[in-house]
């Protein structure tokens, strides 16, 4: 199993332990089924709900992210 680095608290751990969030297009959205084939980051479920707070995209795509995007992953995600 691939081994993956959360992006916010830098724990390492298997993929399939991790939501996906990519940028496609001009979209921040989250890859559900992981398959994007684009630039993303990877995030634990522990720390989704904190992505807003440490403006994990922002860093991460170098650009605005409205607080709609966090509460679409958020809800996407079902966290
Ligand atoms: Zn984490």
């Amino acid at each position: 199993m691939p081994i993956r680095m959360c992006a916010v608290c830098r724990n390492r751990m298997e993929k399939r332990e991790l939501y996906r969030i990519v940028e496609t297009e001009g979209e921040i959205r989250l890859d559900k089924d992981g398959k994007a084939q684009c630039r993303g980051l990877y995030v634990c479920a522990d720390c989704l709900p904190l992505a807003e707070k440490k403006r994990v995209l922002e860093r991460a795509f170098r650009r605005k992210v409205s607080r709609d995007i966090y509460l679409k992953i958020l809800t996407d995600a079902g966290a």
